[in-house]
C-alpha cells in the first residue's frame, strides 16, 4: 500500500466518526511527509523538538504540528510560537514552563493533560486522582495555555479487551470533567487515543483524535537519522 491509499483508507474509516487523523511521521523523512500532504494531510504528530522543528521549517505552513512525545521543559520555548497542540502535558512544571513561554509571545497553547491509563508504569502522564486534583485546584494565572481534553496510551497488549477497559476509562474520566464547571482555560473537545494498533477500539470508546505511525508510513527506521 502507498501512503497516498493509506490516507485514503484513514479518511474512509474517519468518515462519520468525527475524529481526525493525526500522521505520526516521527523518524519519517521529508519526502514522505510530502506524499502524505499531497495526499490531504495536514495534520502531523512528532515525538521530538529538534525533529519537528526542522520539519516545520522545511514543509509548507498549512500543516498543524502536534506534539505527542514526552517533552522537556527546557525544549518547549522551541516549539510554543508554532505547534497546534501539545498531546502530551504530563507534569505541572511542564505546563508552568508552557505557560511562560506563552506568555511571553502573548500566545494561548492548546494543549492535552496525558493520563496514565496503561498498567506498565514506563508511561507517562498524570494518573487519575493528580490529574482530578489539577482540574480542581488549577492555578489561575496559568492564563496562556488552553485546555482542549486528555490523551491516553493505553498497554502495549493483545488483550483487546484489557484496551478497551482502559479507553473507556479514559472516556469517562473525559465526560465526568467535561460535565462539570471548568476553570476559564479549559474546553474540552478532544480525547486522544488510538494508534496503528488500537485505533479500531479507540475509535469505538469515542476517540477524536487517531495517532497513526506505522500503518500510514510502514515500519520506523530509527537508523536512518
Ligand atoms: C509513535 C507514537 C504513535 C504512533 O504509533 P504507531 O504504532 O506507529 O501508529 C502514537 N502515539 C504516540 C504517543 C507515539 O509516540
Amino acid at each position: 500500500m502507498s501512503i497516498e491509499n493509506n490516507i485514503k483508507f484513514f479518511a474512509d474509516t474517519l468518515r462519520g466518526t468525527g475524529a481526525k487523523l493525526i500522521a505520526v511521521s516521527k523518524t519519517q523523512q521529508v519526502p514522505k511527509l510530502l506524499q502524505a500532504y499531497h495526499a490531504g494531510q495536514r495534520i502531523f504528530g512528532e515525538n521530538k523538538v529538534q525533529e519537528m522543528e526542522e520539519k516545520y521549517r522545511q514543509l509548507p505552513k498549512d500543516i498543524e504540528w502536534h506534539m505527542i512525545g514526552h517533552l522537556q521543559t527546557n525544549k518547549v520555548k522551541y516549539i510554543v510560537p508554532f505547534v497546534s497542540l501539545i498531546h502530551s502535558v504530563d507534569s505541572l512544571k511542564l505546563l508552568q514552563e508552557i505557560n511562560k513561554q506563552g506568555a511571553k509571545i502573548n500566545r494561548q497553547v492548546p494543549c492535552l493533560l496525558q493520563v496514565h491509563i496503561a498498567q506498565e508504569d514506563t508511561k507517562f502522564g498524570f494518573d487519575e486522582t493528580e490529574l482530578v486534583h489539577l482540574v480542581h485546584h488549577f492555578p489561575p494565572a496559568f492564563t496562556h495555555v488552553q485546555i482542549k481534553g486528555l490523551m491516553g496510551m493505553a498497554s502495549l497488549t493483545n488483550n483487546a479487551e484489557q484496551i478497551r477497559m482502559e479507553f473507556r476509562n479514559l472516556r469517562n474520566l473525559y465526560k465526568h470533567l467535561a460535565s462539570q464547571p471548568l476553570p476559564l482555560q479549559f474546553e474540552m473537545k478532544e480525547l486522544s487515543m488510538g494508534m496503528s494498533s488500537d485505533y479500531t477500539i479507540a475509535l469505538q470508546e469515542g476517540s477524536t483524535l487517531v495517532r497513526i505511525g506505522t500503518a500510514l508510513f510502514g515500519e520506523r527506521d530509527y537508523h536512518q537519522r
